[in-house]
């Protein structure tokens, strides 16, 4: 059950599921660890689009011209 928490966080576990990992997720310090991972990821995912969004007008694909 431990592989649950990637499912968990993008959250397509679905009802029983969900109920049954985050019962186990109580017990569990390996999973509140990893989860606590993965819930960091889509920010940091966010800030590097931030970044590179600022960074300029030009598309990345600019071969042609
Ligand atoms: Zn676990």
């Amino acid at each position: 059950m431990h592989d649950g928490v990637a499912a968990y966080v993008l959250g397509v576990l679905d009802e029983e599921e969900l109920e049954e990992f985050e019962r186990h997720l109580e017990t569990c310090e390996k999973c509140q660890a990893e989860l606590v991972e993965l819930a960091e990821l889509p920010e940091q995912l966010d800030e590097l689009k931030h970044i590179s969004s600022a960074s300029g007008d030009d598309p990345p694909m600019s071969m042609s011209r």
